[in-house]
């Protein structure tokens, strides 16, 4: 231990004290502290919770992490995501956040990848220790909860990748520790992300109700009609305040209340709110996991907190349970009940806004065979007879169906029941 004081005195004295796993015989020190610094660690995301998240693991003392994002930094970023500076506008998060931590944190290494997690292959993910996920997009938590899923070799634990994902929206926040085929996975835990419950276009288009619906009237059908030649940009204020003056005479004329400038720009950018603050406690507890993990100096989350920050606050820790349907991890089909006399079309578009399955572009087919498939345009015409028919002309109550979805490596399986 000799030459490493000074700075990290603090970790090494948590990381030299025999810890709730350790036999009664063994003083850790130089094995933990030997964990920590060879652990190699990807960071998924660069953005308010990357950065939190990078700076937490150097100062942890991490010294070998890697960080993927394939954003570049926008004006509107700077006022959170401090490892950025004004002059950094335009540059790539991944290499400007990795330069930055790497200037300020003596002896830690930050190896930067600006693109797309889909990407990479099994073999970059093999060569890390944990993975660490700061994202705001439920498809890449998906994608990358599957991929390491996949990744698992039951003869060979190194292919075990624990995943420790955090969240924030506005003031409300969770941190998930998974470890992969052993507890529940994001595809576990999909239906506590549901997505907001779309506003039928015919409410759209017909009786408004509130403010909102007059914002999506003008956003939608106005523009398509008085302006379909101008590709609508919501960055552009022209646009906006076309699109917030046509909803305002349409709430005018339905005698709605609330349209403003502010909620228009929500609306058609679906804004949510970040907050500094909440970034700052999902990163805290997620980098913690981490390092518990990594050193075993203290047992890890079992297995997901969600902090609510927005009236007072609140955390709540619980065990998610491993679902055996989990179309990902489990081994059974997810059951999901349907309407017999429903299409196979209308169908396939329910998959898209059904909590439990959240897949836009769906092809479908049973044991026996395809029900719908997008490629190639061959079969595509082949099988899209089938979208008109009923389920119940093409399927026996309780068959199982795999669905496939050009945005994720593996099948989901349902097992469908008539309603
Ligand atoms: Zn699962």
């Amino acid at each position: 231990m000799k030459g490493k004081q000074g700075q990290w005195q603090h970790l090494y004295k948590v990381l030299s004290k025999p810890g709730p796993y350790s036999d009664e015989d063994w003083v850790p020190g130089v094995e933990t502290v030997n964990a920590l610094e060879s652990s190699k660690i990807l960071v998924i995301g660069a953005g308010g919770l990357g950065c939190e998240i990078l700076k937490n693991l150097a100062l942890s003392g991490f010294k070998d992490i890697h960080v993927i994002d394939m954003d570049t930094i926008d004006i509107s970023n700077l006022n959170r995501q401090f490892l950025f500076r004004q002059a950094d506008i335009g540059k790539p998060k991944a290499e400007v956040a990795a330069a930055f931590v790497e200037k300020r944190v003596k002896g830690v290494k930050i190896t930067p990848f600006v693109g797309k997690i889909q990407d990479k292959d099994e073999d970059y993910y093999m060569q890390f220790k944990i993975v660490i996920c700061g994202l705001d997009s439920i498809e890449a938590r998906r994608w990358i909860n599957s991929t390491l899923i996949g990744m698992v070799d039951p003869e060979d634990p190194e292919s075990l990748k624990p995943l420790i994902d955090g969240g924030t929206e506005g003031f409300k926040g969770q941190a998930r520790v998974i470890l992969p085929t052993l507890s529940s996975c994001i595809e576990c835990q999909l239906d506590m992300h549901a997505p907001r419950p779309a506003v039928p276009l015919c409410t759209i288009a017909t009786i408004p109700r509130q403010p909102q619906h007059c914002i999506e009237w003008a956003h939608q059908i106005a523009w398509q009609e008085k302006r379909k030649d101008d590709s609508f940009d919501s960055d552009d204020m022209e646009h906006i305040s076309w699109v917030y003056n046509a909803a305002l005479q349409r709430a005018q004329h339905f005698h709605i209340h609330g349209v403003t400038f502010q909620m228009t720009q929500g609306v058609v950018k679906n804004i949510i709110p970040a907050i500094a603050s909440t970034n700052a406690v999902i990163a805290a507890s997620t980098t913690s996991e981490v390092l518990k993990i990594a050193t075993s100096c203290n047992p890890y989350l079992e297995n997901y907190m969600m902090y609510a920050g927005e009236e007072g606050v609140y955390t709540y820790t619980f065990e998610a349970e491993k679902k055996p349907d989990c179309p990902v991890c489990g081994n059974l089909a997810r059951k999901m009940t349907v309407n017999a006399d429903m299409t196979l079309g209308d169908f396939i578009d329910s998959l898209g806004e059904r909590a439990e399955a959240q897949l836009k572009k769906p092809s479908l087919r049973t044991e026996e065979k395809t029900l719908y498939q997008r490629f190639p345009p061959q079969l595509e015409e082949h099988t899209r007879p089938n979208l008109r028919l009923k389920l119940r002309e093409l399927l026996e109550d309780g068959e199982e169906v795999a669905v496939s979805d050009p945005a994720y490596t593996i099948d989901f399986r349902y097992r469908l029941n008539f309603q």
